[in-house]
């Protein structure tokens, strides 16, 4: 998987070389590549912001050194005067369905291997639909991902839309509900919950299968290690009585008593059928 991100802070993304994520780029599997965006400025101070249009506080982040690049990133051609504006007109066109529908975050499981090859263009922003493991999954099926991480007041609106008119695979996906001061610490966190499910990534397959959110949306249950007894606090004693099935079941209620307390939105969205007989009683 190829994984290039367009920052004004790049630095921020050399522990991606640490533990396992540097593991995988030592190995092939992954290939970071982080740019400067005012690589792609012209004037002197290499600026990349500008005033709001409309007034306000802060900086907003310019559309046209934020196209220079992502046309390069994408291998999109350098467009015409006249293209340019007939695309823009474009992208102006879909604003109502941008709006409504953020460009994709619902994102849809991709329908060919084809579709996997192409580029998708990402956007952390704090009023964008959250980013979720199912999200993370089935970004874990493509090829490149280009990452765009915003600063001051965010990136001008426009750019993707226009990618997006373009046909190019645009998402935007927030962490929370908090505001960071830019988008490189989101990058950081979508890439290392996207790249842990690229198979080879760990070294045990198995560690990714049982996991809260994966499967059903479900918590994981607790989890201990030795020693069974530890300043007075014994493991539920199921645990060791060498009894799978039980220890299957109590583990299971453990899950679904937790994300009762814990995630109740969770538990509204379990599909009922995947309930069996104990699981009802709890
Ligand atoms: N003016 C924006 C607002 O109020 O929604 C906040 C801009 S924030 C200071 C600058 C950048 O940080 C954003 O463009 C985005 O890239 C990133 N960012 C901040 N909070 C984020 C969050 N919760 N999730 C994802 N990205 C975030």
């Amino acid at each position: 998987m190829l994984l290039d991100i367009v920052s004004v802070f790049p630095d921020y993304f050399s522990i991606l070389n640490l533990s396992l994520l540097g593991k995988a780029q030592a190995d092939g599997l992954v290939e970071v590549r982080a740019h400067n965006l005012r690589d792609w400025t012209h004037d002197v101070h290499h600026s990349v912001d500008d005033t709001p249009v409309g007034g306000g506080a802060g900086m907003v982040m310019k559309p046209e050194i934020w196209a220079s690049c992502l046309d390069e990133l994408l291998g999109m051609p350098a467009l015409t005067v006249d293209a340019s504006a007939q695309a823009m007109a474009n992208a102006t066109a879909d604003l109502a369905s941008s709006f409504s529908s953020g460009y994709a975050p619902d994102y849809q499981p991709s329908s060919s291997p084809a579709d996997d090859e192409k580029p998708v263009l990402i956007f952390p922003d704090p009023s964008a639909p959250l980013f979720t493991q199912a999200a993370a999954q089935e970004l874990s099926r493509h090829h490149h991902l280009v990452f765009g991480c915003g600063r001051y007041e965010g990136i001008d609106a426009r750019v993707g839309q226009y990618y997006a008119a373009q046909g190019v695979d645009v998402r935007e996906y927030s962490l929370g509900d908090y505001v960071l001061n830019g988008g490189e610490v989101a990058v950081c966190v979508m890439i290392e919950a996207i790249t842990r499910l690229i198979p080879g990534f760990m070294g045990n397959p198995d560690s990714i299968v049982d996991e809260s959110y994966t499967g059903e949306p479900l918590l994981e249950h607790r989890q201990f290690t030795r020693p069974t007894t530890w300043r007075g606090l014994s493991v539920p004693p199921i645990l060791t009585s060498g009894d799978h099935a039980k220890v299957d079941r109590f583990r299971r209620d453990e899950k679904l008593v937790r994300t009762n307390a814990v995630r109740p939105d969770l538990i509204e969205k379990l599909d009922t059928h995947s309930l069996d007989k104990a699981d009802r009683k709890l």
